[in-house]
């Protein structure tokens, strides 16, 4: 899958939500390669700014797009934690 392609998908999951992907297209675009890579290293497509611990409970944590709206970041500054998505305004 190609930088595009996965935008396209995320794109689609904000569809009618109340978030949005993030404007600054350099920060869509490094996230969607970070994605990538973990995607052919580790077989997942896991966030590429958080750490897991190994443990499936946290693996599937950091599968992207992930439970965002739980993040301290979301509520704080209406962002998931690497700012892949952001709140509509
Ligand atoms: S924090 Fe953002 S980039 Fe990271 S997994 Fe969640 S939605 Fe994806």
């Amino acid at each position: 899958m190609e930088n595009d392609q996965i935008i396209k998908l995320w794109e689609e999951f904000a569809e009618g939500k109340d978030f949005k992907l993030n404007p600054d297209t350099k920060i869509v675009q490094a996230l969607a390669e970070g994605v990538l890579k973990n995607e052919k290293n580790k077989g997942f497509r896991f966030c590429p700014c958080r750490l897991g611990d190994g443990s499936h409970e946290k693996n599937v944590d950091l599968l992207c797009p992930c439970n965002f709206i739980i993040h301290s970041t979301w509520k704080d500054k209406g962002r998931c934690w690497c700012g892949l998505f952001v709140k509509r305004e």
